[in-house]
């Protein structure tokens, strides 16, 4: 079958794999539809970041070269001996965090974690097989292209619900790419009664209105911290850093309330210098947060479903898997009015 290979950096190629046999305890998935990441597109720009390279990761016992693709959705075709819950017809979207598991039900990804899509193959292929308990229900409201996006829509989910965001409390978001924009969704769901989005470009920003901000601030052309504070004097009560730089991750602390929540969403592609007084002389709290507990990705599907989380306008275009490097990968990095590219392959509804 014809998957999308990660060899190297800038060395993405869609060529012919064979499917590792199927286990007892997986589901094997016929994919419709796969997003293509933020993280993705740091494999393919500055990696190998998670990807292993050298030794086999230790949760899938795999190495390079591997399919990639984590944002999948699509029909069982075949499941394994030992799978309880699925059936082939079956519309399903999958979890892609394996983990030790070693903290109770809740998976916990801090003590360690994998990708599948990243730590060993994806959804960048025809079919992929993933274990059971990794594989959701689809329900019926919802498309499988809508399926695709449940994975990065629950990183906002748990972003937010790390922040524990309050009914009328006040957001500013920093950064309105993909997880910046679905945050802005997620805010919005939890009944945050002011979002600002902050961004460089004009597009994104016209998306971040589309999605739910009340405000939005070009940092490009005007004072971020000034911007906000005419809006918020006080500040707001709660930020997200979605941009991942050092000069939105001190915006982000000088414009949230004294004793207010910064929560840190994006994966910082290297160090930056800070003064921690910033912090000292506000006692804000800055939280963190890596992906999502299963049942924050539960969550994330029943909200889809009942039309309290709406992610799709995060999607700006459809490609098939040939022109994944050019239209996808490519096209991610050097036009930044893109957001979700989503690429086709059973293309099934
Ligand atoms: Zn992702």
């Amino acid at each position: 079958m014809k998957a999308a290979v990660w060899h190297g950096q800038k060395d993405l190629r869609v060529e012919e794999t064979e499917l590792r046999e199927l286990k007892d305890s997986e589901v094997k998935v016929k994919v419709a539809w796969a997003g293509i990441c933020g993280s993705d597109l740091h494999e393919y720009e500055e990696g190998p970041v998670f990807v292993p390279t050298e030794k086999p990761d230790p949760l899938t016992g795999e190495t390079t070269p591997l399919t990639m693709g984590h944002e999948f959705a699509g029909v069982v075709e075949e499941v394994g001996s030992e799978v309880k819950d699925y059936k082939p017809g079956d519309r399903v979207t999958i979890n892609p965090t394996l983990t030790f598991g070693k903290k109770s039900e809740d998976l916990d990804p801090y003590f360690g974690f994998a990708f599948i899509g990243l730590s060993g193959d994806g959804g960048f292929a025809k079919f992929a097989n993933v274990p059971e308990k990794n594989v959701y229900h689809l329900p019926d409201p919802l498309s499988l292209q809508d399926g695709a996006l449940v994975e990065p829509t629950a990183v906002a989910v748990q972003a937010v619900k790390e922040a524990e965001l309050l009914f009328g409390d006040t957001v500013a978001v920093f950064g309105a790419g993909p997880i910046g924009l679905l945050t802005i969704d997620a805010a919005k769901a939890a009944g945050a009664s002011r979002i600002i989005a902050l961004d460089l470009s004009k597009e994104r920003l016209e998306k971040a209105k589309q999605m739910g901000a009340t405000n939005v601030i070009n940092s490009g052309e005007v004072n971020a911290v000034e911007a906000i504070k005419e809006l918020e004097p006080e500040g707001v009560d709660v930020s997200f850093e979605v941009a991942g730089v050092g000069a939105t991750f001190e915006q982000a602390v000088e414009v949230t309330t004294p004793r207010g929540t910064m929560v840190v969403v994006s994966i910082f592609a290297s160090p930056i210098e800070w003064n921690p007084f910033q912090l000292t002389a506000k006692g804000i709290t800055i939280k963190s947060s890596l992906a999502y507990t299963p049942t924050s990705f539960r969550q994330t599907i029943d909200l889809m479903a009942r039309g309290q989380l709406k992610p799709q306008e995060v999607i700006t275009d459809h490609i098939g898997l040939n022109d994944i490097v050019e239209k996808g990968f490519e096209e991610l990095s050097n036009n930044k009015s893109q957001a979700k590219i989503l690429v086709e392959l059973s293309g099934e509804n």
